[in-house]
């Protein structure tokens, strides 16, 4: 029989009682943790979300109480009247171990089921179980301290974005598409058959429009929707801390997220010092292969094209350049780690790897036959290689346009070199800003020039000129920041003059009629009056993601989806009714 909660008001949670509550009276309400039944004495582990404490039902003293808790079984639901006891012998793996509860009365407010895992620190379940009982799943503390940590985060961002004269402004969800390099989702309607809104990719034209509006400081923690390839730090609709502001330079948009970074670092017990320091792009790929560098390591790249004679590079298959890194402490690879080196660079589009081993005696490479004992020795001392290490040098199979193919697939080695050999040290929160984008990125699969953020980029000043005649030269006034190796988030100076950003959709191959179409009403806007303006977006998720110390986003996400888009536990995304389908003139093809 099942107990009402009624009248009854919890005075403690349970994480919170100490010995200096011995004697108290007290009511806590939670699940079972635990039950442990000795005869004349029953224990039962009550939890909250603040924590465990114990309980004890003594049979003599408190009979009814007793032969209740007897019934009582792991995640069922209860309210205990008791007295608090300091314990003869304190247990110090509990917060509350130093006291215990002696219970007077037990109420029993619901059953459970057995849950698929237990609700430990640490369980094995698969990621998938945890999703489809994600419910039980939060029981647990560390999914819970995330998203408390994620609470304070957000409420931290708003307090700073308030402290520094922004206010918050919600932008439709229901709109139409924006675009930032994804698939929408679309939602259609119902009133208007044949015509969809689209979910935001980001609220950039409205901030924008915001601007135009003359709000002068606008931020956002808004959601966004982006129909992609996921992967653990993606998901289908993300969270982003989203700003503009009127007039700026690029340093006070860089200052006002600084500011925002260093408090929310705190939030999280993590000091940071401002100024974050800035790299070009192109020396981001040249030293480190990637546009998001992990800077809690050294090991930067060299190019090393010059050390493979033509004769080389003809047996070799080699085209474009040679990037090279020394591997600290593995010149004692073997042979099959070589090969899975080998097989791993291949696997990211190398047409070859060439390795050196440096040792006390000398350099010994793969390729020494082929390039001469010479260049070997240049092949390691360009990369400033000591004795113990191992030079891993990478060509390209393909070469891409506007970058550096080989020097991508090293920075990929450099990663996994890097974790393998424990050089990244994980105490340290290296913030970068990278600048210095190309406005346009060649892309193959459309043959031609697209955004390399979004179309609303600004363009550096004297650049302008070549938006026709070398759009591969155009410069943007983009940025991105950067935290240990992931990208926390990306912005600009946009364009504010409507016959620019004409000519910019225009260069993306937009027709006349389809510019009019997509982006009439903000080519409309751009001509009432457009301050010059700037903002930038940070994805939350990745946010506390990192100062959770988590891997995947889906560890700070309430309710996340998987990989393959979908929530198990709700079961989405579903069918729907046929009635549904008519009312919105839909019909499903097969
Ligand atoms: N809308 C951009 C994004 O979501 C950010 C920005 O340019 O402010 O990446």
């Amino acid at each position: 029989m099942l107990d009402f909660l009624g009248n009854l008001k919890r005075t403690h949670y349970c994480g919170v009682l100490h010995a200096s509550d011995a004697g108290r009276d007290v009511v806590v309400m939670g699940w079972v943790h635990r039950r442990r039944d000795l005869g004349n004495l029953l224990f039962l582990d009550v939890r909250d979300r603040s924590g465990i404490v114990q309980v004890v039902f003594n049979k003599e003293t408190q009979p009814e109480a007793h032969a209740k808790a007897e019934h009582v079984r792991s995640e069922y639901v209860v309210a205990v009247e008791a007295k608090v006891v300091k314990r003869e012998k304190a247990n110090p793996d509990i917060a509350t171990g130093e006291i215990e509860l002696a219970a007077a009365k037990l109420h029993l407010l619901n059953t459970a089921k057995t849950p698929p895992f237990p609700i430990e620190e640490q369980i094995n379940a698969a990621e998938e179980t945890r999703l489809r009982y994600r419910y039980l799943d939060l029981r647990r503390p560390k999914p819970h301290q995330n998203l408390a940590l994620r609470h304070k985060i957000v409420l931290e961002m708003r307090k700073v974005m308030d402290e520094m004269g922004f206010i918050e402004v919600e932008t439709p969800m229901l709109t139409r598409s924006t675009p930032e390099g994804a698939r929408d989702y679309l939602v259609p309607s119902r009133v208007h058959h044949g015509q969809f809104y689209a979910l935001p990719q980001s609220p950039q034209i409205f901030k924008q429009i915001l601007m135009i509006g003359g709000l002068d400081r606008y931020f956002q923690i808004v959601k966004c929707f982006r129909d992609e390839d996921l992967r653990a730090d993606r998901q289908p609709e993300f969270t982003q801390l989203d700003l503009e502001m009127s007039f700026p330079r690029q340093e006070d948009i860089f200052g006002v997220i600084e500011n925002v970074m260093v408090r929310v670092c705190a939030v999280a017990g993590i000091q940071v010092t401002a100024p974050f320091p800035h790299m070009l792009y192109k020396d981001a790929i040249r030293k480190y292969g990637s546009d998001k560098p992990d800077l809690r390591f050294a090991m930067e790249l060299h190019e090393v094209t010059e050390c493979f004679p033509a004769e080389a590079k003809q047996k070799l298959q080699i085209e474009g350049n040679v990037f090279a890194l020394a591997a600290p402490g593995a010149a004692g690879y073997s042979r099959k780690q070589l090969d899975e080196l080998t097989e791993k660079a291949n696997a990211l589009g190398a047409r070859g790897a060439y390795f050196v081993k440096v040792t006390a005696e000398g350099m010994t490479s793969t390729v020494e036959k082929l390039i001469g004992a010479e260049n070997v020795k240049r092949l390691g001392a360009a990369c400033g290689a000591k004795a113990g290490d191992l030079v891993v040098a990478v060509s390209a199979k393909e070469q891409v346009k506007g970058t550096e193919a080989a020097a991508l697939i090293a920075g990929q080695l450099r990663l996994q070199l890097g974790e393998a050999l424990g050089a990244i040290d994980k105490t340290q929160w290296k913030f970068l800003w990278i600048t210095g984008f190309p406005l346009f990125e060649w892309s193959e699969t459309d043959r031609t020039w697209v955004s390399a953020q979004h179309p609303f980029t600004g363009i550096v000043d004297e650049d302008v000129e070549k938006l026709e005649s070398a759009p591969w030269e155009v410069r943007s006034k983009g940025y991105d920041i950067v935290l240990n190796g992931y990208e926390l988030g990306s912005g600009s100076i946009r364009i504010h003059r409507q016959d620019v950003q004409e000519r910019v959709f225009k260069a993306l191959g937009l027709t006349q009629e389809q510019l009019r179409r997509r982006f009439g009403f903000f080519l409309d806007a751009l001509t009432y009056g457009t301050p010059p303006h700037g903002g930038i977006a940070l994805g939350v998720d990745r946010i506390a993601m990192l100062l959770a110390g988590e891997k995947s986003i889906r560890e700070v996400i309430a309710f996340g989806k998987t990989t393959a888009a979908q929530d198990l536990m709700a079961e989405s995304p579903s069918e729907v009714d046929k009635d549904q389908l008519d009312q919105l003139g839909i019909q499903i093809k097969k």
